[in-house]
């Protein structure tokens, strides 16, 4: 019989299979941070329970944590110095491994879970944050859950799981030079609604996604859950492979042949049936930004802002209505003619060493409009590291973009970072819901090479323009 990736990796972990439908699954890897993980590692120790195996759960500093050079434990909300204090606590107490301020491996959970090699082709991961499918990127099967299911799996090493149904979205076709997997992934939330995948396994696959590097693929994954799917996955091949063989906790010596024979398993088989397929041509899609406040407002960089009056449905005219109302939009703008105050490269979507390479190759020799804030926030510490050691922060900074230190920054309001009230960002983050960078805060959410040409023109635009 025929089984999908997903098919595949649901069977290797199921445990038992319950009389109400739900699965017990094994779980391979928890991984905190210290908005969530210090609540559910306090949760565990007040019930008297002990993290079952210690080596399997680890913990980052990002979502709270100041991202200024020459940054404390001291954030922009008050109450974060407490997060980050109780997490370290608790963490040393469970005995798991913290990437703390200070270490080099710090970063952004769903960035240095790969970058590590903790989440690895194959593998469970689940961590108390709605990003967590990015891992699917790499072909394992990651998910987002509460504190107390992280509770649960880190006592148990296992969670209970209704198994959803399968989605195969395959993009055919070739990218033009300035579309990215973030266009890919706009362009499919845009066309089938922020609801276009609930709740499914959704597999992205076809010529397309086999051209993207790891990076990329963990781009157009970080964004299934704003298609409401439970996960996103691409299948392993070769670059998978390369990708994940020598990270720092990647199997050593006699166990990586058993583990890359293990990985080259995981595809969909030729045959294998999917409860729903979607197809988009690639060769149909543009640099793609939004225009409200769902990601499913998103349109080409050479559209015009949608108008309301349009709309029959009383519901879709008045999400409308109102998203145009607090982004401050007239319907018929064209894209390109917005004006923007702030340029924002940073968060789990892209703000890895590929993102910062290719905005600092069309930055290099340009500078930032005189009325635009540029910030570029690195992934990781690591990523940092390597885009120093490359020299793109010089380009970075000569062009007018601040560089900082790694963490969630203006990705999330969490810890306080802000553009501030009424200031139009253009932002490579994943969500543009109403006050998610800031109270006020408007963002357009595009891709790293259409925000550093936005920062550059001071208009919304394309890298080609
Ligand atoms: S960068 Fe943003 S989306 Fe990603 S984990 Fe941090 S807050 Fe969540």
């Amino acid at each position: 019989m025929t089984r999908t990736l997903f098919e595949k990796l649901w069977e290797i972990h199921e445990v038992a299979l319950f009389d109400n439908g739900e699965s017990l699954i094994r779980i391979d890897r928890v991984f905190l941070h210290e908005r969530t993980g210090s609540i559910a590692l306090q949760g565990l120790e007040e019930k008297g329970r002990s993290v079952a195996n210690p080596k399997h759960v680890f913990c980052t500093m990002d979502h709270i944590v100041d991202t200024k050079p020459g940054r404390s434990d001291s954030t922009q909300m008050p109450s974060g110095k407490d997060f980050i204090t109780a997490t370290r606590n608790s963490a040393r107490r469970a005995d798991i491994e913290l990437f703390d301020l200070d270490s080099q491996f710090q970063g952004i959970v769903h960035v240095i879970s790969p970058e590590l090699g903790i989440a690895l082709p194959g593998s469970t991961v689940v961590c108390p944050d709605s990003h967590t499918c990015t891992l699917g990127g790499i072909g394992a099967l990651a998910w987002g859950i509460g504190s107390s299911e992280a509770e649960h799996a880190m006592a148990t090493n296992t969670l209970r799981v209704k198994k959803p149904k399968t989605l195969r979205v395959n993009f055919e076709g070739a990218l033009a030079p300035s579309v990215t997997a973030k266009d890919m992934i706009l362009h499919l939330i845009s066309c089938f609604g922020s609801d276009g995948g609930a709740g499914c396994a959704c597999e992205f696959a076809g010529p397309a996604v086999r051209e993207l590097s790891i990076e990329e693929r963990m781009t157009l994954c970080n964004m299934a859950v704003e298609f409401s799917a439970f996960t996103g996955l691409v299948a392993v091949d070769e670059k998978t492979i390369e990708y994940s063989s020598n990270r720092k906790f990647s199997p050593k010596a006699h166990l990586i042949a058993a583990a890359i024979d293990h990985w080259r398993s995981l595809k969909s088989d030729e045959n294998a049936v999917f409860d729903n397929e979607i197809t988009i041509c690639c060769n149909d899609i543009k640099p793609t930004v939004t225009w409200g406040t769902s990601p499913q407002h998103a349109l080409s960089i050479d559209a015009f802002i949608p108008s309301p009056l349009h709309i029959e449905n009383a519901e879709t005219k008045e999400s409308w209505s109102r998203a145009l109302d607090y982004m401050d939009l007239m319907p018929e703008t064209p894209i390109t003619s917005i004006k923007i105050d702030c340029a924002f490269i940073g968060s789990c979507t892209n703000s890895r060493i590929g993102d910062l390479r290719k905005a600092a190759a069309f930055l290099r020799g340009k500078k930032v409009s005189p009325w635009v804030k540029a910030v570029c926030v690195p992934g990781s510490t690591q990523v940092k590291k390597e885009a120093e050691k490359e020299g793109l922060d010089e380009v970075f900074t000569a062009a007018g973009f601040e560089w900082r230190e790694s963490g969630c920054s203006m990705c999330f309001y969490a810890g306080g970072e802000t553009f501030g009230p009424n200031k139009r960002v253009i932002s490579t983050t994943n969500r543009n819901f109403e006050g998610r960078q800031g109270p006020g805060t408007r963002t357009h959410l595009a891709s790293p090479l259409t925000v550093v040409a936005s920062a550059c023109s001071g208009y919304i635009c394309s890298a080609e323009n």
